[in-house]
């Protein structure tokens, strides 16, 4: 496929999701510019986040600091600066990697990793924005904070200089109704926003349940498949 014919693909598959937020947004009686898509570019190479933006999109998110670091490199030396979003699960010896690319890392579920991300991030001229990953079940190994793990992480976040705590991410349960799952993670956001005033970003939602997202709050949907295609299924 030429680059032609790819900025047409994505034009054409951004214009549907757009779409899709607009109205998803107008059925739950709410601003179509209150939800911010992060394109999730996993998989994909620079050429898509460097078409991507020059189509409109703002945000990126990815899963793997050894694809994103160089990713995000080659899409600046071509004047791309999207906001980067790092969403996957993140090993502590690669936070000192994953501070000097991403705008946002959203998948921050325990407080040595805060404090690991902390300490990288000191010399960053900006703080570096944090979600903290909820798991959304309680059930350990999918990444995510799990009951009170929540309020002692975000506690961490808030209190670091380096970091500031944006809000909260999760990925609905396999097995769970996504209303469900996100009418529950809309509550533990406003229990959140009660101490920490500034914590408002609810990132929910991916390609097959992002208008239950919007319906219960999401302000920032993460959609791969529906804007980029298939990936690999052992990715
Ligand atoms: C891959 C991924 C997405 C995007 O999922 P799609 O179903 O392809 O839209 C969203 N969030 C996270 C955390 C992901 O890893």
């Amino acid at each position: 496929m030429t680059d032609q014919e790819r900025r047409a693909q994505l034009a054409a598959a951004l214009a549907e999701v757009n779409g899709r937020i607009g109205r998803a947004c107008a059925a739950a009686g709410r601003p179509a510019d209150e939800v911010t898509l992060v394109a999730v570019t996993k998989t994909y190479p620079a050429s898509d986040v460097i078409l991507l933006a020059g189509l409109g999109v703002t945000d990126v998110g990815e899963n793997r600091d050894q694809d994103a670091a160089p990713k995000a490199e080659e899409a600046r030396a071509a004047g791309a600066t999207p906001r980067w979003h790092f969403i996957g699960q993140l090993q502590r010896n690669k936070v000192r990697s994953v501070v000097r690319y991403a705008d946002v890392v959203e998948s921050v579920d325990s407080v040595r990793l805060a404090e690991a991300l902390a300490r990288a991030a000191a010399d960053r001229p900006e703080p570096l924005d944090v979600l903290v990953q909820v798991s959304i079940d309680g059930a350990a190994g999918r990444g995510g904070a799990a009951g009170d793990e929540l309020w002692r992480v975000s506690d961490s976040v808030a209190d670091a200089n380096a970091l500031r705590l944006g809000g909260v991410m999760a990925v609905a349960p396999m097995d769970w109704d996504p209303d469900r799952a996100f009418s529950a993670l809309h509550a533990l956001s406003e229990r959140l926003v009660k101490t920490h005033s500034g914590a408002t970003v609810i990132s929910a939602g991916m390609s097959g349940d992002l208008e239950a997202a919007v319906r219960h709050g999401a302000t920032h949907v993460r959609i791969g498949t529906s804007l980029l295609g298939m990936r690999n299924p052992l990715r």
